[in-house]
């Protein structure tokens, strides 16, 4: 039996997990790109300041600063999104997992490895944080989310034939409700294990009640 907080705060990290390569393929890709650019604007520098004779000096000054701030402005997003997800999964992992956490241990291995053995209101808090930082690296890389449909099974809670599995996990895939339906407690045609009023359906792979 297998609390909905839990399947979806193991659906969300299996997605990062899944996500997570291509943000670093992406971000060192983006970090060679702003060294050539870099190297292109230390020429552009040199050419400028060679042809501006006595105004060398002026001139170096005006295309660094604009070269500075065309860094600042951009250009590094996805290596920022790399450290910024690395540090919230990080402190995440410290706040709800304790000294079962060792700074320098694989965060997000520490996260799946733990979710069943966690009060189900602190896997809703992983649930939720996880799913943000999901959802943020994939928009960034423009990826979708990680569902696949569920085809000819209407969903039993709201009807729709929405149904996708989450595939991120190599296996003991769960399964959502793309119709975004929400448990309405202990009399919802769900037929979830558990019903916490409010939460977005997600079933067990092994629910009976998809077939
Ligand atoms: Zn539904
Ligand atoms: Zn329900």
């Amino acid at each position: 039996m297998t609390h909905p907080h839990r399947l979806h705060a193991t659906a969300a990290v299996w997605s990062l997990r899944a996500a997570w390569p291509h943000l670093a393929h992406a971000a060192e890709v983006e970090r060679r790109q702003l060294l050539v650019d870099d190297d292109a604007g230390t020429l552009r520098a040199q050419v400028y300041g060679t042809i501006g004779g006595s105004t060398m000096h002026h001139s170096n000054g005006i295309l660094n600063a604009i070269l500075g701030a065309e860094r600042r402005t951009g250009g590094d997003q996805l290596q920022r999104l790399v450290a910024s997800t690395r540090e919230t999964m990080i402190w995440l992992a410290g706040r709800i997992l304790d000294d079962r956490y060792r700074p320098g241990d694989p965060v997000l291995t520490a996260l799946l490895e733990q979710i069943p053995l966690i009060p189900p209101v602190a896997a809703a808090e992983v649930a939720r944080w996880v799913g943000e930082a999901d959802s943020a690296v994939r928009a960034a890389l423009q990826l979708g989310p990680d569902h696949e449909p569920l085809v000819g099974v209407p969903c039993p809670a709201c009807g729709s034939r929405r149904l996708a599995v989450r595939m991120s996990a190599p296996a003991d895939r769960s399964v959502v409700c793309g119709g975004g339906c929400v448990c309405t407690g202990a009399d919802c045609l769900c037929g979830m294990d558990e019903r916490p009023v409010g939460i977005l359906h997600i079933w067990a792979p092994s629910s009976g009640r998809l077939r």
